[in-house]
């Protein structure tokens, strides 16, 4: 489901990586759009969401009402997988900017000068990774 700003062909959303009710790793994802379901700052870790959120920007949590549902049982996200395949898109040449939520880039400590913010204006980002190609 491409937003406005992906008209160009070069910007790609990708899914977060989930474990399933018996720890194994998914293709599954928490929601059918692949949208809306966030992993939400934990206590401690730094809000950027709330931020947005008190500064106006109304539409940031917006896709929490894009899911088309969710699905069950829970999946539970898998922090090793998503850094790996973070890591992995990073590598790649063709790969350019990439956005993750702040919370999460501290939480999986993730160093990389493509990483970047992408703004109040946008939509929150711990619910999938946004990453474009040059
Ligand atoms: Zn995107």
């Amino acid at each position: 489901m491409p937003h406005l700003s992906h008209s160009d062909g070069k910007k790609i959303d990708l899914s977060f990586m989930y474990r399933d009710n018996e720890g194994k790793l998914t293709n599954q994802k928490p929601s059918i759009s692949g949208y809306g379901v966030f992993e939400g700052p934990e206590s401690g870790e730094y809000n950027q969401i709330e931020k947005c959120l008190n500064t106006g920007s109304w539409q940031y949590d917006y896709p929490k009402y894009l899911t088309f549902g969710t699905t069950k049982p829970k999946l539970t996200f898998s922090e090793e997988a998503t850094k790996e395949l973070i890591v992995e898109l990073l590598k790649q040449p063709s790969t350019g900017k990439l956005f993750i939520e702040p919370h999460l880039k501290t939480r999986l400590r993730l160093e990389h000068n493509r990483i970047r913010y992408h703004g109040c204006q946008a939509v929150r980002h711990d619910d999938h990774i946004h990453f474009q190609l040059r």
